[in-house]
Order: C-alpha cells, then structure tokens, then sequence
C-alpha cells in the first residue's frame, strides 16, 4: 500500500513514521525546502506521549525535552496560585508526566524515525488531490490549501487574541514553578527546554502587531513589567529575532475527516484549535496514531469510517474547550477577571487535577510493525 502524505509537520511525519513502520510505501510533500520546525518550544501533554510511544519515538522525545514534575497551573500577575497542579500528582494519575521540549528536538526525532525509503519531497507544493497514491492524508496545517476545496464551509476563525513565542537561552530561576499566569487579557505561560533555554508565550488581545520586532518586544516589556518573577528577566534578555507572531485562530466548523475511500483529513487541517489547551499537536499525533490503527490491515473503506468517527467529534471538543478557556483566560473586565480568580482559587485541587487529567488522558492503540529482513541474512 502507498500513502502520500501532503505536509511535513507533526501530524504528517508522524502518520509517515507510523505507516513506513506498518510496511507502508510513504511519500511525504513538504511545501518548505526543508523538514524543520520553527525554533519555540510546545507542551507535550501524556496524551502526546502515549501516541509518540506507538510509534516508538516515545523515550527519546522524553529524554529530549523536560518532565513537568514541579508545580504548574495558574498564577496571578503578583505570583500567587490561583489554581496549582503538581506534575508528579498528574503523572501519577496518567502514567506519564508532560514534557516541554524545543519543537526543532521533536522534528528531528520525527524524521530519524522516517522507516528507510520514505520519499521525502521538499519544495513541492501542493494544490490539488494527488493523484498518486492509495491513501491520501491531508496535513498542511491550518491554512491548508486541500481542505479549502473539500470543505469550504470550514472557515478560519480569529479569536481577536495574538500571541508570541520565543525560547530564550540563559539561566532563569524557575524554582516556583512553570505554568501560566494571567491578568487582565494578558497572559504569559513558561517551562524549561533543557540546555536550550527557557520556553515562554505571552497572549493578549488584538490584531496581528505590523510594528517591527524590536518594538513589539519593547512592548511586551512595558506590558509585563511588574509581574512576578522571571517574567521580566525573561522579557529583558529576549531578543527581536527570537520572537515568532501568531494570530490566535480555530476552524468553524471541523470538517469531515474522511473523504470517499482516500483521502483522510488530520491535525490543523482538520481541526485547528487556539492554543490555550496546550493540545493542537497532542490532538495531531492522537489523530495519526487513530489512522494507522485503522487503515494499516488495509481496509480503507471501514478504516477511514472509525477514523473519522472516532476523531471528529473528539477534536471539535477540544476545538470548543480552547475558545472558551481563552474567553476566560483572555477576558480584559476587571470584572470578569476578578470572578475566574475568585472561582479558580476556591477550586479544590483536585477539581483541577482531574480536569486537566480529563484533557490529556487518553491511551493509544498498539500499532502494527511490519517484519523486515535482517541484514545479512537471506539472499
Ligand atoms: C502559539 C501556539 C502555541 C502552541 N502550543 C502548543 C503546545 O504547547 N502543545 C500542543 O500540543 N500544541 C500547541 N500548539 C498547536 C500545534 O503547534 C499545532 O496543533 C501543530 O503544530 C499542528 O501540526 P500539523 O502537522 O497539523 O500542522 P503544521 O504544524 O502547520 O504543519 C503543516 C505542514 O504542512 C506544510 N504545508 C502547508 N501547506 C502545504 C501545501 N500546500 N503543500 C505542501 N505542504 C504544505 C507546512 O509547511 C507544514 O510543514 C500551539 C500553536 C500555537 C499557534
């Protein structure tokens, strides 16, 4: 069997390593002129963890990135909980502990665990269904140019809020913990990546800034300034060209994502969601791990109706639960802010524990794994 994998991000390598794995041919089509990453860091909830395990990549990303095992959760401007989780308490409950790691660490252990003769085509960008291949999955990511022709009606939703992220190398007293802390409208959320630095996003509302870096740093400097530490440390030592902009945006409505007996809609493309969850990628390596299982034997037909049953609804809750945790989180009232503070400090910890276990628990089937020759051996 021949699958063309359209986009080379998280949800297309990982699907690409998981069917070369299962005995697939694999061809993947990146647009970029190379496999990379844009240089941040990303949160990789248990749930990503157990899907990065099927496809046998589990153990390095782990001893690539940094266990969560601190306290994290939600912070006010002045440093003060108002909703504190502890990551050892999360993964006793989940099995595993959620791992912050520098999104070029987590590509590189995508492509090295490419099977040997995936067809890797860079530079091409694609327009149209591919004509080649028996099974086509459509991973280009939020704006994808595929899903704009089967499903028109998905539209692009702005959440009126921008963010920005960066990973600022240095030494940075991390001791009270990582998280996120919000005010009113703003938040800034941080995490170690290791010997690379520190991972930090700050969100606010408004457009997409046309200012240059240097200023819109200068701005979120002004912005931070008085709240807890290392937030300013962090701003202070941050460089212009570290930053990397985003409008915050979600699909509306998630699409189908399965067409006919080829074609197999997963990640952004099929269900992007604002980051405040923390759960795009989670939900893209959950979507390719869900496909293998149940197109790997072959049976496309009943293989992409479970996928598509199973994932749809799936990420259109995921795609709801983050527009409103950035409604509350992102809510500029003093009002308002002073009610999620009030609700959240009065929230028993393990009310807390046990949602954000709801959100990152799941578990991820066993995925076939083709016998190869051994070298050496045979004819
Ligand atoms: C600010 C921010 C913070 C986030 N933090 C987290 C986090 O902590 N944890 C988490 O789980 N998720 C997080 N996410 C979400 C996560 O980044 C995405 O959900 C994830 O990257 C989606 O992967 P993907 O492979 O579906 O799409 P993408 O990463 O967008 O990859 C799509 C690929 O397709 C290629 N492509 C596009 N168009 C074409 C074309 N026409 N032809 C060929 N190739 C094409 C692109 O070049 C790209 O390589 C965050 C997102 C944002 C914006």
């Amino acid at each position: 069997m021949h699958a063309v994998v359209v986009g080379g991000g998280i949800a297309g390598l990982a699907t690409a390593v998981g069917l070369g794995r299962a005995g697939w041919r694999v061809t993947v089509l990146e647009r970029q002129p190379e496999l990379s990453a844009a240089g941040a860091g990303i949160l990789l909830w248990p749930n990503a963890l157990y899907a990065l395990d099927a496809l046998g990549l589990g153990e390095q990303t782990v001893r690539a990135g940094v266990e969560n095992r601190g306290d994290g959760g939600v912070r006010a401007p002045d440093g003060s909980w108002l909703s504190r989780i502890n990551g050892a308490d999360l993964e006793r409950r989940l099995g595993r502990a959620a791992v912050t790691i520098h999104r070029a660490e987590l590509h590189r252990i995508l492509v090295a665990g490419l099977a040997d003769g995936t067809e890797v085509r860079t530079n091409a960008e694609v327009t149209a269904v591919p004509d080649e291949g028996d099974l086509v999955v459509v991973a280009d990511g939020i704006h994808s140019a595929l899903r704009r022709q089967l499903a028109p009606e998905s539209r692009i939703r702005d959440s009126g809020q921008v963010a920005w992220r960066a990973v600022t190398p240095g030494e940075f007293d991390l001791s009270a913990g990582g998280g996120e802390t919000a005010g009113r409208g703003w938040r800034f959320g941080l995490a170690s990546v290791g010997p690379r630095g520190v991972y930090w996003y700050a969100a606010g509302p408004g457009p997409l800034r046309t200012t240059s870096p240097a200023d819109q740093l200068a701005e979120l400097r002004r912005l931070f300034a008085g709240w807890h530490d290392p937030i300013p440390a962090l701003l202070a030592a941050a460089r212009p060209e570290q930053l990397l902009h985003h409008q915050l945006a979600d699909l509306d409505p998630v699409p189908p994502m399965r067409y006919g007996i080829r074609i197999a809609l997963m990640g952004d493309a099929a269900h992007a969601m604002t980051p405040n969850l923390g759960q795009g990628a989670a939900q893209a390596l959950e979507d390719a791990v869900t496909l293998i299982a149940d197109v790997a034997g072959g049976d496309l037909a009943g293989g992409l109706a479970r996928y598509d049953a199973a994932r749809r609804p799936r990420g259109a809750r995921y795609v709801r639960d983050s527009r409103r945790a950035g409604q509350v989180f992102g809510a500029t009232g003093r009002a308002a802010c002073a009610l999620r503070d009030l609700v959240l400090r009065a929230t028993p910890g393990r009310v807390a524990l046990a949602q954000a276990a709801k959100t990152a628990g799941w578990r991820a089937p066993a995925l076939p794994v083709a016998q190869r020759p051994e070298r050496g051996l045979g004819a």
